[in-house]
């Protein structure tokens, strides 16, 4: 079996993590991003001690859109601190959550955002990017994130947000369990993004993120678990881990119309195309 990577993992919560990563190992997962947002600003920095601790995990670091209010001056200075290491290849998840009620408001979330693309430009590390809209909310959290009633404004702020602040670095970027449309793949192509796909790819109602997968350009997808969520058929419900990355691969290679082997290949070239440090 040809080597994979999990672009997208979480490893804080796993109390048996050497078993996780025994297994991972064992299902030729070869490299690992643990997304260093931690429980909120105060733990982001747990994934990159996993990531001096094992050879084949790298870290990322930030403030996840949930967390936006905490986006502090002593916060982002941590953040910065922490970008400056080179097992932390990039800033992420960032971005824009349309979704909880809870969440802070539009313009917390923003400028959190906005906050965190300055420290990975000024780093030159790539950023990783969670979307999500409002289109199955509660009317509560509509009301709160559409403007004039838009399901897709997440999409459309965040797309505004990097053409401004981030586009005119030239770095890359990833668009963490791609979620959206073929207009919003279309739109995160174009400028220089690539598609990462999770376990969500594999659920029968999915048909819009299969479609995607199927066309994106072979050197733009990768493949993620976002575990420990989003658990792919056959073994959604159970807790996800870093291996069953191989069973989303799968499923995009019979999309595809190709081999496992031939997407490992592809998603691990992409992924060290995209960070050369972990080749
Ligand atoms: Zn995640």
């Amino acid at each position: 079996m040809n080597t994979l990577v999990d672009s997208h993992c979480h490893l804080d919560d796993y109390t048996d993590l050497p078993e996780v990563l025994a297994r991972a190992k064992a299902a030729s997962v070869g490299r690992l991003l643990a997304v260093g947002i931690g429980d909120g600003p105060e733990t982001m920095h747990r994934a990159l001690e996993f990531a001096h601790t094992h050879p084949q995990v790298f870290a990322t670091a930030g403030i996840h859109p949930q967390e936006a209010h905490q986006a502090t001056p002593e916060h982002l200075a941590k953040l910065e601190k922490l970008v400056s290491d080179p097992r932390c290849i990039a800033v992420g998840e960032i971005g824009l959550d349309y979704y909880h009620l809870d969440n802070p408001d539009v313009p917390t979330q923003q400028a959190a955002f906005i906050a965190q693309l300055k420290i990975a430009a000024a780093a030159c590390k790539p950023i990783t990017i969670h979307c999500r809209t409002s289109e199955l909310a509660t009317p509560a959290a509509k009301q709160k994130y559409e403007q004039h009633g838009n399901p897709n404004a997440a999409w459309d702020d965040l797309l505004v947000l990097l053409d401004e602040h981030w586009v005119p670095t030239g770095l890359p970027g990833i668009m963490h369990c791609f979620s959206g449309n073929e207009e919003q793949a279309a739109r995160s192509l174009a400028i220089g993004f690539y598609l990462s796909f999770a376990g969500n790819l594999t659920y029968p109602k999915s048909t819009t993120i299969q479609a995607v997968a199927k066309s994106a350009p072979a050197d733009r997808i990768l493949v993620e678990t976002d575990a420990p969520f989003l658990t792919p058929i056959p073994l959604r419900g159970k807790r996800n881990e870093p291996a069953h990355v191989a069973l989303t691969a799968k499923f995009l290679a019979d999309l595809r119309g190709t081999t496992l082997e031939n997407i490992a290949d592809q998603t691990t070239a992409n992924f060290h195309a995209l960070f050369p440090t972990t080749a």
